[in-house]
Protein backbone atom coordinates (compact mmCIF):
# COMPACT_ATOMS: atom_id res chain seq x y z
CA UNK A 1 0.00 0.00 0.00
CA UNK A 2 1.43 3.20 -0.63
CA UNK A 3 -0.10 6.45 1.33
CA UNK A 4 0.81 9.72 1.31
CA UNK A 5 0.18 12.60 3.22
CA UNK A 6 1.98 15.98 4.19
CA UNK A 7 4.09 16.91 1.25
CA UNK A 8 2.69 13.94 -0.83
CA UNK A 9 5.95 12.36 -0.53
CA UNK A 10 4.90 9.13 1.70
CA UNK A 11 6.25 5.35 1.54
CA UNK A 12 5.21 5.80 -1.97
CA UNK A 13 6.46 8.75 -3.33
CA UNK A 14 4.31 11.00 -5.93
CA UNK A 15 6.49 12.15 -8.70
CA UNK A 16 4.16 13.72 -11.28
CA UNK A 17 3.64 10.27 -13.18
CA UNK A 18 3.75 10.22 -16.78
CA UNK A 19 0.35 9.45 -19.05
CA UNK A 20 1.26 5.79 -19.49
CA UNK A 21 1.97 4.98 -16.33
CA UNK A 22 -0.80 6.35 -14.11
CA UNK A 23 -1.48 2.92 -12.23
CA UNK A 24 -1.21 3.07 -8.50
CA UNK A 25 1.79 0.10 -8.84
CA UNK A 26 3.32 2.38 -11.74
CA UNK A 27 7.01 3.64 -11.18
CA UNK A 28 6.64 7.18 -11.18
CA UNK A 29 7.84 9.10 -15.00
CA UNK A 30 9.10 12.06 -15.80
CA UNK A 31 8.24 15.82 -14.43
CA UNK A 32 5.54 17.29 -16.83
CA UNK A 33 1.88 19.03 -16.90
CA UNK A 34 -1.03 17.39 -19.31
CA UNK A 35 -2.01 19.77 -22.07
CA UNK A 36 -5.19 21.56 -20.28
CA UNK A 37 -4.01 20.88 -16.90
CA UNK A 38 -6.16 17.39 -16.49
CA UNK A 39 -5.07 13.87 -17.49
CA UNK A 40 -7.29 12.74 -20.07
CA UNK A 41 -10.30 10.43 -18.82
CA UNK A 42 -9.11 7.00 -18.46
CA UNK A 43 -12.20 3.97 -19.27
CA UNK A 44 -10.07 1.46 -17.89
CA UNK A 45 -10.41 2.86 -14.43
CA UNK A 46 -14.54 3.87 -15.13
CA UNK A 47 -13.16 7.50 -15.22
CA UNK A 48 -16.72 9.50 -15.43
CA UNK A 49 -16.06 12.45 -13.56
CA UNK A 50 -19.11 14.60 -11.68
CA UNK A 51 -18.78 18.17 -13.00
CA UNK A 52 -22.16 19.28 -11.57
CA UNK A 53 -21.73 20.70 -7.77
CA UNK A 54 -25.19 20.30 -7.05
CA UNK A 55 -24.90 17.00 -7.51
CA UNK A 56 -21.39 16.42 -5.37
CA UNK A 57 -23.66 18.74 -2.41
CA UNK A 58 -26.19 15.90 -2.94
CA UNK A 59 -24.38 12.85 -2.36
CA UNK A 60 -22.41 14.42 0.63
CA UNK A 61 -25.37 15.74 2.44
CA UNK A 62 -26.62 12.08 1.95
CA UNK A 63 -24.17 11.08 3.55
CA UNK A 64 -25.14 12.87 6.40
CA UNK A 65 -21.44 12.92 8.06
CA UNK A 66 -19.40 15.06 10.15
CA UNK A 67 -16.87 16.07 12.56
CA UNK A 68 -16.96 13.20 14.65
CA UNK A 69 -16.76 10.69 11.50
CA UNK A 70 -13.97 8.79 9.77
CA UNK A 71 -14.68 8.51 5.84
CA UNK A 72 -13.00 6.61 2.98
CA UNK A 73 -13.66 8.06 -0.27
CA UNK A 74 -13.01 5.11 -3.27
CA UNK A 75 -11.93 6.76 -6.22
CA UNK A 76 -12.00 10.67 -4.94
CA UNK A 77 -11.09 11.50 -8.56
CA UNK A 78 -10.51 15.34 -9.24
CA UNK A 79 -12.08 15.81 -5.78
CA UNK A 80 -15.93 16.84 -6.81
CA UNK A 81 -16.77 15.00 -3.67
CA UNK A 82 -13.73 15.21 -1.46
CA UNK A 83 -13.61 18.99 -1.48
CA UNK A 84 -16.62 19.09 0.13
CA UNK A 85 -15.99 15.98 2.62
CA UNK A 86 -12.74 17.61 3.70
CA UNK A 87 -14.57 20.62 4.85
CA UNK A 88 -17.30 18.64 6.97
CA UNK A 89 -15.46 15.29 8.51
CA UNK A 90 -12.76 14.96 11.14
CA UNK A 91 -11.17 12.21 9.17
CA UNK A 92 -11.13 11.68 5.70
CA UNK A 93 -9.26 9.09 3.75
CA UNK A 94 -9.01 8.75 -0.30
CA UNK A 95 -8.04 5.55 -1.98
CA UNK A 96 -7.29 6.07 -6.09
CA UNK A 97 -5.87 4.04 -8.26
CA UNK A 98 -4.76 6.53 -10.55
CA UNK A 99 -1.73 7.67 -9.72
CA UNK A 100 -1.75 11.53 -11.92
CA UNK A 101 -4.97 12.32 -9.59
CA UNK A 102 -3.43 10.88 -5.96
CA UNK A 103 -0.26 13.21 -6.96
CA UNK A 104 -3.01 16.34 -7.38
CA UNK A 105 -4.52 15.36 -4.48
CA UNK A 106 -1.32 14.75 -2.04
CA UNK A 107 -0.22 18.09 -3.23
CA UNK A 108 -3.78 19.62 -2.55
CA UNK A 109 -3.92 18.11 0.66
CA UNK A 110 -0.48 18.11 1.63
CA UNK A 111 -1.35 20.58 4.73
CA UNK A 112 -4.17 19.12 6.15
CA UNK A 113 -3.46 16.20 8.56
CA UNK A 114 -7.28 14.82 8.25
CA UNK A 115 -6.84 14.22 4.71
CA UNK A 116 -4.67 10.93 3.96
CA UNK A 117 -4.29 10.17 0.22
CA UNK A 118 -3.89 6.39 -0.52
CA UNK A 119 -2.52 5.16 -4.03
CA UNK A 120 -3.98 1.60 -4.54
CA UNK A 121 -6.48 -0.54 -6.18
CA UNK A 122 -8.98 -0.68 -3.38
CA UNK A 123 -9.68 -4.10 -4.25
CA UNK A 124 -5.78 -5.72 -3.86
CA UNK A 125 -4.81 -3.30 -1.21
CA UNK A 126 -8.20 -4.49 0.69
CA UNK A 127 -10.93 -2.56 2.97
CA UNK A 128 -9.80 -4.14 6.14
CA UNK A 129 -6.14 -2.53 5.75
CA UNK A 130 -8.21 0.81 4.15
CA UNK A 131 -9.85 0.87 7.72
CA UNK A 132 -6.95 0.84 9.78
CA UNK A 133 -7.04 3.65 12.51
CA UNK A 134 -10.83 4.23 13.68
CA UNK A 135 -13.43 1.53 14.81
CA UNK A 136 -16.35 2.72 12.69
CA UNK A 137 -15.98 3.94 9.08
CA UNK A 138 -18.44 5.61 6.50
CA UNK A 139 -17.81 4.88 2.87
CA UNK A 140 -18.80 7.36 0.35
CA UNK A 141 -18.19 6.93 -3.39
CA UNK A 142 -18.81 7.96 -6.89
CA UNK A 143 -17.66 3.97 -8.01
CA UNK A 144 -16.03 2.59 -10.73
CA UNK A 145 -18.64 1.42 -12.40
CA UNK A 146 -16.85 -1.36 -14.13
CA UNK A 147 -15.58 -2.91 -10.24
CA UNK A 148 -19.33 -1.79 -8.90
CA UNK A 149 -20.33 -5.51 -7.47
CA UNK A 150 -16.83 -6.51 -6.34
CA UNK A 151 -16.66 -3.27 -4.26
CA UNK A 152 -20.14 -4.26 -3.09
CA UNK A 153 -19.16 -7.28 -1.69
CA UNK A 154 -16.21 -6.21 -0.38
CA UNK A 155 -18.02 -3.99 1.83
CA UNK A 156 -20.27 -6.69 2.98
CA UNK A 157 -17.02 -8.26 3.92
CA UNK A 158 -16.43 -5.58 6.06
CA UNK A 159 -20.01 -4.27 7.43
CA UNK A 160 -18.89 -4.70 11.28
CA UNK A 161 -16.43 -1.78 10.24
CA UNK A 162 -18.88 0.31 8.78
CA UNK A 163 -21.43 2.83 9.96
CA UNK A 164 -22.65 3.42 6.37
CA UNK A 165 -21.97 3.91 2.93
CA UNK A 166 -23.65 5.79 0.40
CA UNK A 167 -22.63 5.23 -3.23
CA UNK A 168 -23.11 6.47 -6.75
CA UNK A 169 -23.85 3.10 -8.83
CA UNK A 170 -25.40 2.15 -12.24
CA UNK A 171 -28.98 2.78 -11.83
CA UNK A 172 -29.78 -0.86 -12.51
CA UNK A 173 -27.36 -2.25 -9.67
CA UNK A 174 -29.00 0.12 -7.13
CA UNK A 175 -32.53 -1.49 -8.18
CA UNK A 176 -30.78 -5.13 -7.76
CA UNK A 177 -29.63 -4.11 -4.06
CA UNK A 178 -33.08 -2.87 -3.09
CA UNK A 179 -34.96 -5.52 -4.93
CA UNK A 180 -38.09 -7.53 -3.43
CA UNK A 181 -38.18 -11.30 -3.03
CA UNK A 182 -39.67 -12.98 -6.55
CA UNK A 183 -38.41 -9.86 -8.82
CA UNK A 184 -36.37 -10.37 -11.57
CA UNK A 185 -33.40 -8.07 -9.59
CA UNK A 186 -33.76 -9.86 -6.39
CA UNK A 187 -30.34 -11.89 -6.26
CA UNK A 188 -27.54 -12.37 -4.43
CA UNK A 189 -26.45 -8.82 -4.07
CA UNK A 190 -30.11 -7.87 -3.05
CA UNK A 191 -29.88 -11.10 -0.35
CA UNK A 192 -25.95 -10.37 1.31
CA UNK A 193 -26.97 -6.23 0.95
CA UNK A 194 -30.46 -6.36 2.32
CA UNK A 195 -29.18 -8.69 5.37
CA UNK A 196 -26.54 -6.80 6.39
CA UNK A 197 -27.87 -3.22 5.64
CA UNK A 198 -30.95 -0.82 5.66
CA UNK A 199 -31.04 -0.37 1.81
CA UNK A 200 -32.10 2.47 -0.03
CA UNK A 201 -32.22 4.66 -3.49
CA UNK A 202 -32.07 8.00 -2.70
CA UNK A 203 -32.12 9.84 -5.59
CA UNK A 204 -31.01 9.26 -9.65
CA UNK A 205 -28.59 11.03 -11.04
CA UNK A 206 -28.82 11.18 -15.21
CA UNK A 207 -25.21 11.05 -17.24
CA UNK A 208 -25.16 15.07 -18.23
CA UNK A 209 -24.08 15.82 -14.69
CA UNK A 210 -20.52 13.53 -15.84
CA UNK A 211 -17.70 13.89 -18.26
CA UNK A 212 -17.12 12.09 -19.90
CA UNK A 213 -20.91 11.24 -19.86
CA UNK A 214 -21.64 7.50 -19.01
CA UNK A 215 -24.22 5.42 -21.00
CA UNK A 216 -25.82 4.45 -18.39
CA UNK A 217 -28.24 6.43 -15.64
CA UNK A 218 -27.20 6.16 -11.89
CA UNK A 219 -28.66 6.11 -8.80
CA UNK A 220 -27.44 6.67 -5.35
CA UNK A 221 -27.60 3.78 -2.52
CA UNK A 222 -27.56 4.52 0.76
CA UNK A 223 -26.08 1.18 3.04
CA UNK A 224 -27.00 1.51 6.75
CA UNK A 225 -25.30 -0.97 8.25
CA UNK A 226 -27.42 -3.08 11.33
CA UNK A 227 -25.00 -3.85 14.21
CA UNK A 228 -26.06 -7.38 14.07
CA UNK A 229 -27.14 -9.16 10.34
CA UNK A 230 -30.87 -9.02 9.99
CA UNK A 231 -31.08 -12.93 9.94
CA UNK A 232 -28.53 -15.01 11.97
CA UNK A 233 -27.08 -18.30 10.26
CA UNK A 234 -24.71 -20.78 11.52
CA UNK A 235 -21.86 -20.54 9.04
CA UNK A 236 -21.02 -18.04 6.89
CA UNK A 237 -19.37 -19.68 4.19
CA UNK A 238 -22.44 -22.10 3.85
CA UNK A 239 -24.74 -19.27 3.55
CA UNK A 240 -23.03 -17.82 0.64
CA UNK A 241 -22.96 -21.13 -1.00
CA UNK A 242 -26.26 -21.90 -0.97
CA UNK A 243 -27.62 -18.16 -2.01
CA UNK A 244 -25.01 -18.89 -4.37
CA UNK A 245 -26.51 -22.03 -5.58
CA UNK A 246 -30.40 -20.76 -5.02
CA UNK A 247 -29.41 -17.71 -7.43
CA UNK A 248 -26.99 -19.67 -9.95
CA UNK A 249 -29.52 -21.49 -12.36
CA UNK A 250 -32.53 -19.18 -12.62
CA UNK A 251 -34.91 -21.60 -14.65
CA UNK A 252 -33.93 -24.44 -12.19
CA UNK A 253 -35.89 -26.36 -9.64
CA UNK A 254 -34.56 -25.61 -6.08
CA UNK A 255 -33.78 -29.03 -6.14
CA UNK A 256 -31.91 -29.44 -9.38
CA UNK A 257 -30.66 -25.48 -8.64
CA UNK A 258 -28.67 -26.93 -5.10
CA UNK A 259 -27.76 -30.25 -6.99
CA UNK A 260 -25.33 -28.16 -9.04
CA UNK A 261 -24.03 -26.42 -5.97
CA UNK A 262 -22.77 -29.88 -4.68
CA UNK A 263 -25.28 -31.61 -2.77
CA UNK A 264 -26.68 -34.78 -3.51
CA UNK A 265 -30.74 -35.67 -3.31
CA UNK A 266 -30.95 -37.05 -0.37
CA UNK A 267 -29.39 -34.25 1.51
CA UNK A 268 -31.78 -31.72 -0.13
CA UNK A 269 -34.64 -33.88 0.38
CA UNK A 270 -33.59 -34.52 4.31
CA UNK A 271 -33.25 -30.63 3.99
CA UNK A 272 -36.45 -29.40 2.48
CA UNK A 273 -38.12 -32.14 4.41
CA UNK A 274 -37.14 -30.95 7.93
CA UNK A 275 -38.13 -27.13 6.81
CA UNK A 276 -41.45 -27.63 4.87
CA UNK A 277 -39.58 -26.18 1.60
CA UNK A 278 -41.33 -26.97 -1.89
CA UNK A 279 -38.75 -28.27 -4.00
CA UNK A 280 -40.34 -26.95 -7.08
CA UNK A 281 -39.99 -23.49 -6.61
CA UNK A 282 -37.39 -21.72 -8.14
CA UNK A 283 -34.63 -20.99 -5.77
CA UNK A 284 -35.08 -17.12 -6.63
CA UNK A 285 -38.21 -17.26 -5.03
CA UNK A 286 -36.36 -17.87 -1.30
CA UNK A 287 -37.24 -15.20 0.49
CA UNK A 288 -33.85 -14.11 3.29
CA UNK A 289 -35.15 -15.91 6.24
CA UNK A 290 -35.79 -19.02 3.98
CA UNK A 291 -32.42 -19.19 2.56
CA UNK A 292 -30.85 -19.19 6.11
CA UNK A 293 -32.93 -21.65 7.34
CA UNK A 294 -31.89 -24.06 4.49
CA UNK A 295 -27.84 -22.71 4.94
CA UNK A 296 -28.31 -23.97 8.48
CA UNK A 297 -30.55 -27.61 7.18
CA UNK A 298 -28.01 -28.48 4.55
CA UNK A 299 -24.68 -30.45 5.45
CA UNK A 300 -21.99 -28.30 5.45
CA UNK A 301 -19.19 -29.47 3.09
CA UNK A 302 -15.39 -29.20 5.27
N1 LIG B 1 -15.13 10.77 -7.20
C1 LIG B 1 -14.84 11.34 -8.51
C2 LIG B 1 -16.07 12.07 -9.03
O1 LIG B 1 -17.16 11.84 -8.48
O2 LIG B 1 -15.92 12.86 -9.96
C3 LIG B 1 -14.41 10.27 -9.51
C4 LIG B 1 -15.40 9.14 -9.73
S1 LIG B 1 -14.97 8.08 -11.11
C5 LIG B 1 -16.56 7.42 -11.48
C6 LIG B 1 -14.20 6.66 -10.34
C7 LIG B 1 -12.85 6.93 -9.69
O3 LIG B 1 -12.37 5.70 -9.15
C8 LIG B 1 -11.76 7.42 -10.63
O4 LIG B 1 -11.06 8.46 -10.04
C9 LIG B 1 -10.86 6.20 -10.84
O5 LIG B 1 -9.53 6.51 -11.14
C10 LIG B 1 -10.99 5.52 -9.49
N2 LIG B 1 -10.75 4.06 -9.51
C11 LIG B 1 -11.04 3.19 -10.52
N3 LIG B 1 -10.71 1.94 -10.18
C12 LIG B 1 -10.19 2.01 -8.92
C13 LIG B 1 -9.65 1.05 -8.02
N4 LIG B 1 -9.58 -0.25 -8.35
N5 LIG B 1 -9.19 1.47 -6.82
C14 LIG B 1 -9.25 2.79 -6.47
N6 LIG B 1 -9.75 3.74 -7.29
C15 LIG B 1 -10.22 3.36 -8.49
Amino acid sequence: MKRGHGKGRGRGGYGRPAAGGRDAGAAPGPAGAWPGGRPPALERFSQNFLVDPNTSRKIVDAARVGAGDAVLEIGPGHGALTTILAERVGRLRLVEIDRALVWALAERYQDEPRVEVIAADVLEVGLEALLAGAARWHVVANLPYRITSPILFALLDVAPRLAAATLMVQREVAERVVADVGTAEWGTLSVHCQRLADAAVLFDVPPSVFRPRPAVMSSVLRLQFLEAPRVSVADEAQFRRTVRAAFGHRRKTLRNSLMSGGWDASEIDAAAARLGLDLVRRGETLTLDELAALADALPIER
